[in-house]
């Protein structure tokens, strides 16, 4: 049953799952539809606390729109006492800081292990909090987060400097060093993923950690706290603090003791990161941020795999993903073709329960979002985009979303400028592909773009004409620990995953000691 939802662009993002962790598509355990919840604290040396201020904020099911549970809300106050803690885990003499760094990469494998055997219970908890299906969760969600986490575990003893000739009788070395206490602020899409993309690199370089949960998600955030005690971490090398954006989020941004920050989330949002960071103490920022990205369709392509995979490529975890592909360019010949045929896929996504190994789509995460996507499909209406199918809220219980599609989206709608967040397609229709790439690269954000031929010359022109930080080939959303992932232009700074990660969490320091005179 659940082979047959693995469709060929699921299967793509999963496969590597099925190898890794030996789970056949056909045998995904059962999820657990009532997870108990653990953990409602906040996460300081290692240890489960009340927020200061003694208040308490909600977290919400999207399916239902039911209150999960309260847990604490982490503010200024709770933001100071793990910045504390974390300078204290960065001191020179800490257990952390003498740590040999193979060591420093057993214990985020093991913390990996430990995802690894809580891996059906996260799964359920993320689907539970988020919406997202229990099969994406599963397959896609605890995947890349566990693999993620040994990717960065097997570099924490090859990071080093260089040795540099210098002139005059002076020898220079480099030495990388951790940067130190690290705010990192996550959002609700991913929010195992996002969190193991931030901390891998953080602690395989040996920084100290204070993260900020998003509002929406802080469940299974917390729980991977609790592993991170449970592995062995020393006391406050990592903190865990829930809380809204406004209070222990700008907190952090702006907090004089805080090294660096980390942010993904909205560009509206990163700007403020920047603001308070350059305000306070100059941190060094690194931001993960919006993105409005092109799927080019030439005629040549794969029909059908084409329309599968930009149905994936927009649709995927409920269209909430930075690197949708969210304004897809179709050459005139096929344009008729591509949107009867993504519209006939959109009418058969099927949509509900989560927790259903049948649905493709849950709920979008909240009201807000719902109520932003809603307000957006109005716009793209009175300005002229042909909707096809979808266009409302789906039932009227939790926060679901028809699968929508607009065609004859022109470049000066709002639809085709910003970013929807939601199962909301957008198709566009061309002709020159010279003036093509101006109007792929015509957007204040540069995340991802993607095109589909079977023409090398047409592919490699795209692949060096356009301005994103990614650009796949005839595929979408193939994203691994291996390749680094982030923003050109208003899409952020600085990159995830790979060996570029690494920079963002070091230092370079240059050692330049004299030598003696040589023997004559
Ligand atoms: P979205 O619009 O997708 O919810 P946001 O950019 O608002 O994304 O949120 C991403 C993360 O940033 C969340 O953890 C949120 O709490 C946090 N955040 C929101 N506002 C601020 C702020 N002013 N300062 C710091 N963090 C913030």
């Amino acid at each position: 049953m659940i082979r047959s939802l693995l469709r060929p662009g699921v299967l793509q993002l999963l496969k590597p799952n099925i190898a890794a962790a030996s789970y056949s598509t056909a045998a995904i355990p059962n999820p657990i539809t009532e997870p108990e919840i653990k953990h409602t604290g906040i996460f300081i040396n290692n240890e489960f606390y009340k927020s200061e201020s003694g208040k308490q904020f909600p977290t919400v099911n999207p399916a239902t729109g039911e209150v999960i549970t309260m847990v604490e809300e982490g503010d200024k106050a709770d933001v100071d006492k793990a910045v504390k803690a974390a300078r204290q885990a960065f001191a020179l003499n800490s257990e952390w800081r003498q740590m040999d760094a193979s060591q420093r990469g057993a214990l985020i494998n093991r913390l990996a292990d430990l995802m690894e055997r809580d891996r059906v219970y996260l799964a359920s908890l993320e689907t539970l909090d988020n919406g997202k299906p229990y099969t994406n969760s599963f397959m896609a969600d605890l995947h890349l987060s566990i693999s993620n986490l040994r990717y960065f575990a097997g570099w924490a003893d090859k990071i080093h400097g260089k040795v540099i000739p210098t002139d005059g009788p002076f020898f220079a070395y480099t030495r990388h060093e951790p940067i130190g206490v690290c705010g990192q602020i996550i959002p609700w899409n991913f929010p195992l993923l996002m969190q193991a993309w931030k901390l891998g690199p953080a602690l395989a370089t040996g920084n100290t950690v204070v993260m900020k949960l998003a509002e929406q998600t802080p469940l299974t955030g917390l729980h991977v706290a609790s592993l991170i005690a449970e592995a062995g971490f020393p006391a406050g090398v990592v903190n865990v603090i829930p809380g809204y954006g406004q209070t222990a989020g700008a907190a952090i941004s702006s907090h004089m003791d805080v090294d660096k920050v980390a942010f993904t989330g909205s560009t509206e949002i990163g700007h403020l990161i920047q603001q308070a960071a350059g305000a306070s103490n100059l941190k060094r920022v690194t931001l993960e941020l919006g993105g409005k990205s092109p799927n080019i369709i030439f005629k040549d392509a794969d029909m059908d795999y084409a329309v599968e995979q930009s149905h994936f490529g927009l649709f995927f975890n409920q269209g909430q993903c930075c690197c949708a592909g969210s304004r897809i360019y179709v050459e005139d010949a096929v344009y008729d073709e591509f949107v009867e045929r993504s519209v006939e896929r959109a009418k058969k996504r099927s949509v509900g329960n989560p927790f259903d190994p049948n649905i493709e789509q849950g709920p979008q995460v909240d009201g807000v979002q719902m109520g932003k996507i809603l307000e957006l499909i109005d716009s793209g209406k009175k300005e002229g985009a042909k909707m096809l199918c979808g266009g409302n809220r789906y039932g009227d219980t939790g926060y679901f979303v028809e699968p929508t599609v607009f065609a004859d989206v022109e470049d000066h709608m709002k639809i085709a400028k910003e970013e929807i967040f939601g199962p909301v397609q957008q198709i566009f229709k061309f002709s020159d592909v010279n003036e093509l790439i101006e109007r792929a690269n015509n957007t204040i954000y540069g995340l991802a773009a993607s095109v589909f031929t079977k023409d090398i010359d047409k592919a490699n022109l795209f692949a060096q004409g356009l301005r994103a930080g990614t650009v796949w080939i005839n595929c979408y959303d193939v994203l691994n620990a291996q390749t680094p992932f982030g923003g050109y232009k208003m899409s952020g700074q600085g990159r995830e995953n790979s060996e570029y990660a690494l920079r963002n969490y070091l230092e370079v320091k240059s050692v330049i000691t004299k030598l003696p005179a040589k023997n004559s």
